[in-house]
């Protein structure tokens, strides 16, 4: 372990109270103990799905045993498309079969999946049992598991059924990395970009010079990213855990990112999407004037890094990126909201909030130009 293992202590706002987040390789050798500090409880249901209950679930749930807590292993089938309300329904059955009771404790040990998931199952069970994190992909490490938000999808859209329900403790072990793809690696690094780019430029410029040894698994590097990934998280979060204000300024590069998942019916990896939404969003701050000339191409260059591409996917077209930021929450009498960069680590402020409304003529000349046919 390193000097990591001084928890980052996220403050949620709020009756939920604070949590702590602790970051550092080999940190799951010292759940039980962790456990037994931040969330005793007198029976804990591990939620898992498929793929890492079978590389970390099992082993999990004897270390667990092996302390003298009592645990059991819950599995789902891998994949976005099992985060719905069917899987919440069987892991809330199994809980109830297996008689967990109000002072049981859920821990979600997995991706953003498994987080949001688990999360809801937790949230809802017995009106609702505590939770802990264990996020398992970058994905998770660095977004998912801080905040509170977790939910299943439905026919209507992602996320569109869920609750917050902030954990009592989150454990990020990056040794775990070390099983991940190198495609979910990617995946995960897009929204440490995000991070840098709105609120730390050194930050930004760590993970430019830094991207290769990261999704190498390169232990210092890895470890260093993922704890001030979550320090900004945390930080906007514990300001805003319920999104009234400056949390959205985590929206940068997912208003365009989203309506490119949907125009591409969600055939675009997530962090893909956002890479292009922010490229675009930046352009569309530099032609608004309110964007540094060098964001775009610093934009460029890491996401480059991270071996994704920064143009609009192919599948995307202009009309229909449109019809979908038409139907955004952010959209209203034929504008939509953007949160704009002024420069490399900072939002640019608009009036009372952070987020500037923009007339969707400019929004379709800008992805016209920039788009598939452009
Ligand atoms: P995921 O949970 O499906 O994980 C991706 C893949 O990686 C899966 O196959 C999983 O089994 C595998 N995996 C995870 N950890 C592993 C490890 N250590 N070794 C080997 N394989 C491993 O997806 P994700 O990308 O982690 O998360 C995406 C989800 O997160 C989406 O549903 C999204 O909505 C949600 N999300 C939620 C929030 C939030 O604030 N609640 C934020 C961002 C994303």
């Amino acid at each position: 372990m390193t000097d990591q293992a001084a928890p980052i202590t996220v403050m949620t706002s709020g009756a939920s109270g604070p949590y702590p987040v602790f970051v550092g390789c080999g940190l799951l050798g010292e759940l039980a103990p962790l456990l037994k500090e931040y969330a005793p409880a007198h029976r804990y249901a591990l939620v898992s799905d498929s793929n890492v209950a079978a590389l970390y679930g099992e082993s999990t749930v004897l270390h667990l045993r092996d302390a003298g807590l009592g645990a059991e292993l819950f599995t789902f089938e891998v994949g976005e498309r099992n985060k719905n309300r069917a899987r919440w329904s069987e892991l809330t059955d199994g809980l109830l079969r297996a008689g967990l009771g109000r002072d049981s404790c859920l821990i979600a040990m997995g991706g953003g999946v498994t987080g949001d998931l688990g999360g809801f199952v937790a949230a809802t069970y017995m009106r609702g049992i505590p939770v802990v994190q264990v996020p398992t992909s970058l994905v998770a490490m660095i977004d998912a598991s801080i905040g509170g938000k977790t939910g299943v999808d439905v026919e209507a859209g992602k996320n569109l059924v869920g609750a917050f329900h902030p954990p009592n403790l989150v454990v990020a072990d990056p040794d775990v990395v070390a099983t991940l793809p190198g495609a979910e690696r990617a995946q995960g690094m897009i929204e440490a970009v995000k991070h840098g780019a709105i609120m730390d430029d050194a930050y930004f410029a760590e993970l430019d010079r830094e991207m290769p040894a990261i999704l190498d698994g390169e232990t210092t590097a890895l470890e260093r990213a993922v704890a001030r990934s979550v320090e900004l998280k945390s930080a906007v979060v514990s300001e805003d855990e319920r999104e009234a204000g400056r949390r959205e300024i985590l929206n940068f590069g997912h208003t365009l990112g989203h309506a490119i998942e949907a125009a591409c019916s969600f055939r675009v990896p997530h962090g893909t999407a956002v890479a292009s939404g922010m490229i675009l969003e930046a352009r569309l701050g530099v032609s608004l004037g309110v964007t540094g000339p060098d964001v775009v191409q610093r934009l460029e260059q890491v996401i480059d890094r991270v071996g994704l591409p920064s143009s609009i996917p192919d599948c995307a077209a202009p009309d229909d990126i449109m019809t979908y930021l038409a139907s955004d929450k952010k959209a209203r009498h034929g504008r939509t909201r953007f949160v704009l960069l002024s420069e490399i680590g900072a939002v640019h402020p608009a009036d009372g909030s952070w987020s500037h409304p923009v007339d969707d003529q400019i929004v379709l000349d800008l992805v016209n130009a920039y788009g598939p046919r452009g």
